[in-house]
């Protein structure tokens, strides 16, 4: 491996990372390779025999990201998703089979939370600024103004593959579920490639291929959201399932000693606070793990939980401000903690 490569692959153990090294086999080996894109750090391994094909399969899931990339991010001035703002109010545009597979279970995910995650947030999302040069607190007035263009029921869809915004200042920002779909089409390209043993990781999007080479399963560390990034407040053993974190400590600003972070409650136009610190979700699916950990940082401890209980196959991990850690019915004793400092609520 390069150097550089080395160095950027040092920096992506953000948010969640992967204990890799036990995995030795002497007939497979690692590719590893790291990437940046979709606004964070990008990182595949895989275990394989053969060296050179690893190394094409990985080119091939980050052209595939890349692609994914220009199509739904807000900061490429030609992608899909700006196409659709910019006709926002007028036309319907056709976008491709990916953005509408993206959008249609962003809309799902907005009725089934009642708004509390929302694919039209993006006349907020730029109002704050969060993680740009032009970030502020934006005045409550300011905040009451765009707050009109945030209602993802605005958001029209027609025949197969075309979108409409109902209003002129209606904006999406697919930021919270993009990522995950990213991670399932690289979940898939791996498959595909019969690739046994692989770890994905899309700035804290995690998905865990099959297990590890020696048969035992992935241990992926929780972020403590406490400490600098790659510091694991707990552990958990998957195989075959994704691992996605939303958390106040990703991307913020601080004014004032008081804390503005990226997760915004479309409800209050503001950064969201209701005692949740980071939502961890873990299921087989990356796009529904990504929309549901934002969906449950915003609703909440009480809510949040109601609904990974009410979903077959979905479980989740939620930390609140005192360092208290809520497991779903299906992670009793599953998680291990690392650090003494957070206690299990029963
Ligand atoms: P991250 O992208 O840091 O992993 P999330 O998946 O929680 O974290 O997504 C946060 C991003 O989602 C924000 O940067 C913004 O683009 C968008 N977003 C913010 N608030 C909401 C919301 N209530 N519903 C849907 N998307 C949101
Ligand atoms: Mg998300």
């Amino acid at each position: 491996m390069k150097k550089k490569t080395f160095l950027l692959a040092a920096q992506a153990f953000v948010i969640i990372f992967v204990f890799l090294l036990p995995a030795c086999n002497p007939q497979k080996q690692m590719i590893t390779d790291s990437a940046y894109m979709l606004g964070t750090h990008l990182q595949l391994s895989l275990w394989t025999e053969d060296k050179a094909e690893g190394m094409a399969v990985i080119r091939e899931c980050f052209q595939r990201i890349y692609q994914i990339e220009q199509k739904m991010s807000v900061n490429i001035a030609n992608s899909e998703v700006n196409e659709i703002n910019r006709y926002a109010g007028k036309e319907y545009v056709a976008v491709s089979d990916d953005t509408m597979t993206v959008l249609r279970k962003g809309f799902a995910y907005a009725a089934l939370t009642d708004g509390a995650f929302n694919p039209a947030i993006g006349p907020l999302v730029k109002l704050w600024g969060i993680g740009t040069e032009k970030e502020r607190v934006p005045r409550l007035d300011e905040i009451q103004e765009v707050l009109k263009y945030v209602d993802y029921k605005g958001i029209k869809f027609q025949d197969e593959n075309k979108v409409k915004l109902d209003i002129d200042g209606m904006q999406l920002d697919l930021g919270g579920i993009a990522k995950g779909y990213a991670a399932d089409a690289v979940t898939k390209i791996i498959r595909e490639k019969g690739i046994k043993h692989a770890i994905i990781n899309l700035g804290g999007n995690v998905v865990a291929v099959g297990k590890k080479t020696d048969g035992t399963p992935w241990k992926i560390g929780i972020q403590d959201p406490f400490e600098p990034t790659g510091t694991h407040m707990g552990v958990i053993e998957i195989t075959d399932q994704t691992v996605v974190t939303s958390g106040n400590y990703e991307r913020y600003f601080m004014r004032d000693g008081k804390r503005y972070h990226h997760i915004i409650d479309p409800k209050t136009g503001y950064p969201s606070e209701n005692g949740v610190i980071s939502a961890t979700i873990i299921t087989d699916s990356s796009i529904d793990a990504d929309a549901l950990s934002t969906s449950v940082y915003v609703l909440g401890l009480e809510k949040g939980m109601k609904l990974i209980e009410s979903m077959e196959g979905v479980e989740c991990i939620i930390i609140t401000e005192g360092k208290k850690v809520y497991l779903s019915s299906g992670l009793k004793g599953r998680l291990k903690i690392a650090n003494d400092g957070f206690e299990i609520v029963d």
